[in-house]
Formats: structure tokens, sequence, C-alpha cells
């Protein structure tokens, strides 16, 4: 049986930090990593929109999973803020929380990352105009690393950690147990043991992250998950947010019930691509640095927060269930134009095809009241009548909306200020964890985790 000082489960932005990190303060420490999905280098979404047009389930799958997480083929932003993104600064202090991020930021421009622009929301004359309008724009600067230099700054990373840390690839943890002096893992009929155990298994290893706290008994808590649409319309319209700013968090509270709508992954001259989480296919997006890949639209979610009560415990549940239900009518992702929706009709190829603006993503046109809850539904039909205020053509008849876009939150474990459960030696980070909901956060929670081994946190 293998033995290791510390094992690392998940290589995404979580899983690489704590072993980049840990492998620069204690270079002495013998480090397994153990990743479900492929080497950066073999993960390949077979969707090429010719002869594979929408997802085919592929296990595991390369968008998902694989060195670099969810986040390998993502835009790369990297949001330095308390703001959103996760709870991080709850657990471990917000100064502490934004030194990690920049930290974060600082070793991608070595590695690739040079030259990016770092966004910031300071003194910009956009919050005024979004509050003149009942909007809220969110504190934040954002390093847009874009999808191509992610995938590079990936690669160097990899480069410099693979003879210093010991990666398995395709190796799904299946159980976590409890040992004398540690923890051991179970991966394909083969036993690891560590003295440490990080879990870092993001939003695809949710179900599994369920498990392995039902039989550690680590407490958790569960009441919340975003259902929306993403919205694509000619990028000239966001063009004033987009090029100051790239990414703006905006916020609003219904008139009709309160509910709080965001707008979220802004993707300016981006594309719309499929999320394919545990077997349930919804909607994402992206945009490259390189302009020759850009395209002519601009993508963003809007999204509408749900929390839920007791009784009621799945709200992830809850999400599936509406994702499901949009699967099921359209074959996977829906798209229909703002128009069709507010006059009661279904998209229709031809209409869409009639359009103003191409769409980036093969979606089947239909109907989203069919499949939203009219509550949802409503909050973001007000929302796009705000946002055409301070952008004026959001509300126009050709903006697309796909659905459904649903973030959901992985059961909150209960952890302390290190990041560690109520076992000694157990670390739950990243989205895994419930905390962190972005690259940044993830990051950061790596980090600080590595240094509190190393005993220099
Ligand atoms: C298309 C897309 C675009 C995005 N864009 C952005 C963005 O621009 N900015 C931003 O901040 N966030 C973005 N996100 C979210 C971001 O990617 C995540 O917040 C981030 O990757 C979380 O990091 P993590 O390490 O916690 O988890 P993940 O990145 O999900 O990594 C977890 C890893 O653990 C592995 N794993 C799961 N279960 C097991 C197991 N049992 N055994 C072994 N390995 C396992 C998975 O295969 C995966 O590789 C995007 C997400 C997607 C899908």
């Amino acid at each position: 049986m293998k033995e290791y000082d510390v094992i690392i489960v998940g290589a995404g932005p979580g899983g690489i930090f704590s072993a980049y990190e840990l492998a620069k303060l204690a270079p002495e420490l013998k480090i397994g990593v153990f990743e479900a999905g492929n080497a950066l280098d073999k993960r390949k979404c077979p969707i090429d929109g010719v002869k594979v047009k929408s997802c085919v389930g592929c296990k595991p799958c390369s968008i998902m999973n694989g060195f670099g997480g969810a986040g390998a083929f993502s835009d790369g932003k990297y949001n330095i803020t308390n703001q959103f993104g996760g709870t991080l600064f709850e657990y471990i202090g917000k100064n502490e929380a934004i030194e990690l991020m920049r930290y974060v930021d600082e070793i991608n421009l070595s590695h690739g990352g040079e030259g990016t622009k770092l966004y910031s929301t300071a003194n910009t004359k956009i919050k005024k105009l979004c509050l003149e309008n009942d909007l809220h724009l969110l504190d934040a600067s954002v390093r847009h690393l874009g999808t191509d230099v992610n995938y590079i700054v990936l690669e160097q990373i990899y480069a410099e950690l693979k003879d210093k840390v010991e990666f398995f690839f395709l190796a799904p943890v299946e159980k976590v147990e409890m040992t004398a002096d540690g923890y051991e893992i179970s991966v394909k009929g083969e036993k690891y043991r560590g003295k440490k155990c990080i879990i870092s298994v993001g939003r695809s290893g949710s179900k599994w992250m369920e498990t392995v706290c039902r039989d550690l008994e680590i407490p958790t808590k569960s009441n919340r998950v975003d259902i929306g649409v993403r919205v694509e319309l000619p990028a000239e319209v966001f063009s004033h947010l987009t090029d100051e700013l790239y990414e703006s968090k905006i916020v609003y509270r219904t008139a009709k019930y309160g509910d709080l709508v965001r707008t979220f992954c802004m993707n300016p001259k981006g594309a719309v691509v499929n999320e394919n989480t545990n077997g349930i296919v919804t909607v994402n997006g992206h945009s490259y640095e390189d302009p020759e890949r850009q395209t002519e639209n601009t993508n963003f979610a809007l999204l509408v927060a749900k929390h839920f009560s007791e009784p009621f415990k799945d709200s992830n549940g809850y999400g599936e269930s509406i994702a499901r239900l949009s699967n099921m009518l359209g074959g996977g992702v829906i798209v229909q134009r703002f128009g069709d929706l507010i006059t009661g009709h279904r998209s229709t190829q031809s209409r869409i095809n009639e359009a103003f603006i191409t769409p980036t993503l093969n979606a089947t046109p239909g109907d989203l009241s069919l499949v939203m809850p009219k509550r949802i539904l409503d909050g973001i039909i007000e929302m796009i009548y705000k946002l055409d205020k301070i952008a004026p053509g959001t509300a126009n008849d050709d903006t697309l909306l796909y659905g459904v876009e649903v973030k959901f939150y992985n059961m909150e474990v209960e952890i302390d200020g290190n990041l560690e459960t109520l076992h000694k030696g157990l670390f739950i980070i990243g989205d895994g964890s419930g905390i962190t909901h972005s690259l940044s956060h993830a990051s950061a929670s790596g980090v600080h985790v590595a240094r509190y081994i190393a005993g220099a946190g």
C-alpha cells in the first residue's frame, strides 16, 4: 500500500493550489493527488458542432473533470473580492481572503498569465448609473485570463508540479476511511494512505461528498440553489460596461416578490456552452482572450436565488428537476427569443434564423415558460427591463435566452477556520465544501490549507 504525508482528492483549482503551496513550503512532504478525470492534454469534449452537436454524456466529462477541474475551459475570470464567489472570508477573515486571492493572481501571472488585464469597479461611473435605476453594482477587481491563457497557466503549473507531486488521473476516489493515524482512500480496488487528507472535489463531486460526510458523520447544511437563464445579445449592447469592467455583477431586488436577481459570469464577445452536471445538461458561457476566437455576442447569466427553509432540504434536487424538465422538452438546452417569451410564443428555428443575432450555441428552440416556475421567470423578465435602462437593447425581441442555467451549491460542510473538519487532518476545501463558488475563492482555500499544514499559516 502506498503511503503519503498528504493525499489530495481532486485536481481542480482548490486541489492544484494546495499541492502547489505544499510543494513550495514543505518540499519534504510526499503528496499524492487523485483526480477522477484526465490529465489536461487528454481532456477533449467531443462536441464539435458538426458531427457531435450536443452533450453525449462522456464519463468522465472533459469539461468538468480532469487537471484544472471545472475551471480548465472556463473563461478564467479570477474575481478578487469578498462580495461574491463564496464565503471563504467568514472562515479565514476578509483581509486574509483578499491577500490569498492576490497571491493566486501572482502565481497565475508568473505561469503564463502576464499581460492579461485586471479590471476594477473602483471609481466607475457605472455604479451611479446602476443606482439611478434601482440596480446595485458589486465591487471587485477581475483578472480575465480568457479560456486560452487559462489553459496555458494550467499547463505551466502542471509542468512545474509533476516532478514534485505524484498525480493519479482517471482515479476516482470511492471511499475515505479513518485509520489510527490518518486516512485511507480506495481507488479502483487499490488502497492508499495519507497522514492528512484534503478533499477538493468541486461541484461534480457533490453527490460523492454527501456520502463521505454521511459515512464520517460530518455535519452539513444545504438550502440554496440559483436558477435562471443565459442571456445572449450583440456585444455592442453591453460594451460600455464590459470595456471598462469586463464583468459587472449587478443585483436587483424584484418589485413583485422581493427576490434577488443578479447578473453572473459575463462573457464579452464570448460563446454559450453546455454544462453537464451529474448527467443533467444546463448552460454556461466563456470567452477567449485571443480576438481571433471572439464572437460578435456577449452572454451572461441572470440568476434568481432560491433559499428554502425547513422542512425542505433538497435545494439541489429542486434545481435538478427544473433542469431535467428542460432536457425532457428540448433534449438539452432550450433557446427562446425574448420577444417570443413576452408574447407567449414558442420560439421556432425559423424565427431564430430570422433574428438579427446568430446564436453561439446550437440549442433547441422552445418555450421557457413551460419549464421555469412563474416566480423565477417573472423575476428574470423584470430584471431584463431594468437592465434595458442602463444598457438599451437588452429587452430587444431578438435577445436570446438559453435555459436553464442552474448554479448548484454544494451542501455546506461544517469546517473550522483552518477548513478542517471535526476529524483532525481531514480538510474540505473549494466548491466541494459549499463555501466557495469561484476560481479565486477555491484556489485561495487551497493555499490557506497548505500553509496551515506546512506550519506557515
Ligand atoms: C464552463 C464553466 C465556466 C466557469 N467560469 C468561471 C469563471 O470564469 N470564473 C470563476 O470564478 N468560476 C468559473 N466557473 C466555476 C469554477 O470553475 C469553479 O468555481 C472552480 O473550478 C472550483 O474549483 P474546485 O477545485 O473547488 O472544484 P473543481 O474545479 O470542480 O475541481 C474538482 C475536481 O475534483 C475531481 N473529482 C470529483 N470527485 C472526485 C473523486 N471522487 N475522486 C477524485 N477526483 C474527483 C473532479 O474531476 C474535478 O476535476 C466556471 C465553471 C464552468 C463549468
